[in-house]
């Protein structure tokens, strides 16, 4: 597992993404291959054939871990015309201290993407190039959606400038892109990833539970990302920078770890029930 891990870690370097970097996606997508019934595999392997790039040409790729960032691929891609072009999909702003949901303006927000396109997966009657794009968005989303900032916000905070004490970082780091990046490689370091019969089960898949898991995400953000925040408190207004110190990075690494199998879970466990 751990050379496996060096190699993706050294595939995916460079990567970089408004969401759980490369290399977060990349180890999702892999943790769920290994939870994936020998059916499931073949099905993958077959919508893979013939896949396409974000302009769209040949890929040559065939793994599921080489498909998982496709979705910020086409986005940045799509970018160069269209500044506005796939905004809102990869996340849901909901507010960590309301229980109300966030817009989710024609269905096209992270947990609703999820459930739509999962039944374009199952359904055989569809095209093999619309069953491909389903599986490249449900493998993308799923870990999206486990990134806590994706389903949890306070205000616009994740934007705000955010430095991690002790450490170098890329100038004009925010809350966001701490978590996507350097703290999300952080956690990985060094992991000692359980053993398939070691993660947590699941429940089945079912269009309902996206939502779920949003929500349960949602709150992840807000005890997790902003109950550690100097001053932080629901109802207040948050400081305009973060500093975070050596104790909230070290509490971000169990909570980006379960994160992570939780997404692998249930993404194996989707694509199990949709596929065949
Ligand atoms: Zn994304």
């Amino acid at each position: 597992m751990r050379t496996l891990l060096v190699m993706l870690l050294c595939m995916l370097g460079g990567q970089s993404a408004l969401a759980w970097n490369g290399r977060g996606h990349a180890l999702v997508a892999e943790l769920a291959w290994q939870a994936l019934t020998p059916e499931a595999r073949a099905d993958v392997e077959a919508l893979l054939e013939g896949d396409l790039d974000a302009r769209g040409e040949p890929s040559g790729r065939d793994r599921l871990t080489q498909i998982a960032s496709w979705p910020d691929e086409i986005r940045e891609h799509e970018r160069a015309n269209n500044p506005a072009a796939y905004r809102g999909w990869h996340s849901r702003t909901n507010q960590v201290c309301s229980e109300a949901l966030g817009k989710c303006p024609k269905g096209l927000c992270v947990d609703e993407i999820i459930v739509t396109q999962t039944q374009i997966l199952a359904d055989l009657q569809r095209s093999h190039r619309e069953r491909n794009e389903a599986l490249k968005w449900v493998v993308h989303l799923v870990g999206d959606l486990h990134m806590p900032l994706h389903s949890g916000e306070q205000g616009a905070a994740g934007s705000k400038p955010a430095q991690l004490s002790g450490k170098k970082q890329k100038s004009g780091s925010t809350l966001h892109t701490v978590w996507d990046d350097a703290l999300l490689d952080a956690a990985v370091k060094g992991w000692k990833i359980p053993a398939l019969d070691e993660r947590p089960t699941q429940p089945p898949y079912s269009p309902a539970e996206p939502r779920r898991w949003m929500l349960e995400s949602r709150d992840v953000s807000r005890d997790s990302v902003f109950a550690g925040l100097p001053g932080f408190a629901c109802g207040q207004p948050t400081p305009d920078q973060f500093e975070l110190d050596a104790a909230y990075q070290a509490a971000s690494v169990p909570v980006i770890r379960q994160q992570i199998l939780l997404a692998a879970q249930r993404l194996a466990g989707l694509l199990n029930a949709s596929l065949r």
